[in-house]
């Protein structure tokens, strides 16, 4: 399954923000987006102004990155979204928060959506009772995602658990601390993601 393997804090600097992609690392003053705050490479310092369509590319690049979704899949996430009714941008936000990678990470039980995404492909949680191993699942009003007995015995999963409390769950999503659980109880809002995210930009910019 393709994936960006490249050094990731790298791209929280090609963004100008924090896209936490590296778990406690992000929140701690090892940050290298807190140490280095310029873009990567050799003007990286420089400070260019962007245009219209630099401004729109950003945005996009930023919540694909967010999201750790390759670009073919963004485009087709997009598509669905234009198909769906409603608004667009929303529409994408909210698949993109429904796929299960995000889905394990928002539940508490990884420390970074790259860490909940190896964690599925290691098919250490399930869905509906059926083991997984598809970070991309799109969950749906009613599923539950849960933790696999192989994996709950071991250390990694213990002190995720142990964590677990301290992690506030979005309301579309009811964990059960006992069972490692969570149950999608409504579609996620626009105001359930707390990223500040200008979606209009990325409709602006495949609109063209
Ligand atoms: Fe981004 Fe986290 Fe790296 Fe900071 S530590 S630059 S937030 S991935």
């Amino acid at each position: 399954m393709a994936r960006y393997t490249g050094p990731v804090c790298r791209l929280c600097r090609r963004e100008g923000t924090k896209l936490f992609l590296k778990g406690d690392r992000c929140t701690s003053g090892k940050c290298a987006l807190d140490r280095r705050n310029t873009a990567p490479g050799q003007h990286g310092a420089a400070n260019k102004k962007m245009k219209e369509y630099g401004v729109q590319f950003r945005e996009k690049q930023k919540t694909r990155r967010y999201y750790g979704v390759l670009e073919k899949q963004f485009v087709n996430y997009y598509e669905e979204a234009e198909r769906t009714q409603g608004m667009t941008g929303e529409n994408l936000l909210k698949l993109l928060e429904r796929r299960l990678d995000n889905v394990v990470y928002r539940m508490g039980m990884a420390e970074s959506r790259n860490e909940a995404r190896q964690l599925v492909l290691h098919e250490h949680f399930s869905v509906n009772g059926k083991k997984v191993n598809v970070p991309s699942i799109i969950v749906r009003v009613g599923d539950v995602v849960k933790v696999m007995d192989n994996f709950r015995n071991s250390p990694k999963c213990k002190a995720l658990a142990e964590a677990m409390p301290a992690k506030i769950a979005p309301k579309w999503l009811e964990t059960d601390k006992e069972n490692l659980s969570a149950k999608v109880v409504a579609m996620p809002e626009r105001d359930d993601i707390d990223f500040p995210f200008n979606e209009q930009l990325i409709v602006e910019l495949y609109s063209k």
